[in-house]
């Protein structure tokens, strides 16, 4: 069994001079047949798919406002559509069912959904933060439908997935982690966000310049436990990488190394607990070159194939974050 990808650049969804472009992913698949992955068609959600998160009013007024007022912005992060950002939508959260669909039935070893619009602001009533539909939410919630009891998302995106987190809020079968900044965009994602999901619903936010070292820490005291107690059958990746230290938007310190090192961090989680199941699924970024450079280490961790990474080590200084991880661990009792 191999790795297969979905690729939905989505080149009709775009704004002037609005970061959520499609030349995010200019740089990035010239390069990817060298890991051996196999390309792999990609199906539209059905309607009945995207309600699985979505109110199918927000559906429709959507697609009301793509088809009879596009261009237009719908949301102040800005949140823009085109006349063509509703079909782009569900193409991409087609993306994420499509790699579900395939690493389920045992048809691929693991799955990478490079897909855009981006998913993991979007909100079941609303959509937001670059995102009109949430992927990986969606995707979530295919793999229960197909019979999973336990479905876990870890999100490495430098901004809180708010969407994915409020989509689960009150689902025991799917659990939640965000690591991102603290401070920015959308300002959710505080430790103690969901009360009553302790060890299903965990927020590590983290002041600015947290690089390969925290983010190494946290895998190790935060992911590890949480997959011990949590027990998924499938895993979710929510990858950004927008928290690589030169992102335009944020002020993260990961490098091109640190994505590495978290890929494999989740793909041996996956290894001993999930029977290897796990999906990755894109979501910001917004130097195309971090996008690529990014997406190939992922694409090393997932395949074994040894492609040197790119050394781009983080130039300022990492804060020491060992007392919040420890806090963390303490409210959820890791
Ligand atoms: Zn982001």
């Amino acid at each position: 069994m191999n790795t297969v990808y979905t690729y939905v650049s989505s080149p009709n969804h775009l704004y002037p001079d609005h970061p959520e472009r499609p030349a995010r992913l200019d740089v990035l698949q010239p390069g990817l047949e060298s890991f051996g992955a196999e390309l792999i068609e990609t199906q539209p959600a059905t309607r009945e798919e995207i309600a699985y998160i979505h109110n199918p009013k927000l559906v429709s007024a959507l697609e009301n406002v793509c088809r009879e007022e596009a261009p237009a912005v719908i949301d102040y992060a800005p949140t823009y559509v085109t006349s063509s950002s509703f079909d782009d939508a569900l193409l991409a959260s087609g993306g994420v069912i499509t790699c579900a669909r395939t690493v389920i039935s045992g048809n691929a070893r693991n799955a990478f959904a490079i897909v855009r619009p981006p998913g993991h602001h979007a909100e079941p009533d609303r959509a937001m933060g670059f995102c009109i539909f949430n992927n990986v939410a969606i995707g979530a919630r295919y793999a229960i439908e197909r019979g999973m009891e336990r479905v876990m998302i870890i999100d490495y995106d430098a901004h809180h997935g708010n969407g994915t987190q409020s989509s689960f809020m009150n689902d025991d079968r799917v659990a939640f982690l965000s690591a991102h900044q603290w401070g920015i965009y959308p300002g959710t994602g505080w430790i103690d966000d969901a009360p009553h999901a302790r060890k299903r619903i965990v927020n590590v936010p983290l002041p600015a310049y947290a690089g390969d070292q925290v983010y190494e820490q946290i895998a190790d005291k935060i992911f590890v436990p949480f997959v011990q107690s949590f027990k998924p059958q499938m895993l979710f990746v929510s990858v950004g990488y927008d928290a690589h230290w030169n992102d335009p938007l944020t002020s993260l310190g990961l490098s091109t190394t640190g994505y590495l090192m978290l890929a494999k961090k989740v793909m041996a989680l996956a290894k001993e607990y999930c029977d290897e199941k796990i999906v990755f699924v894109l979501e910001g970024g917004y130097d195309p070159v971090n996008v690529a450079n990014g997406t190939r280490a992922t694409f090393s961790a997932m395949t074994g194939v040894d492609e040197s990474v790119v050394n781009d080590p983080n130039p300022n200084k990492e804060p020491d974050c060992e007392s919040r991880i420890e806090e963390v661990r303490r409210w959820h009792g890791f």
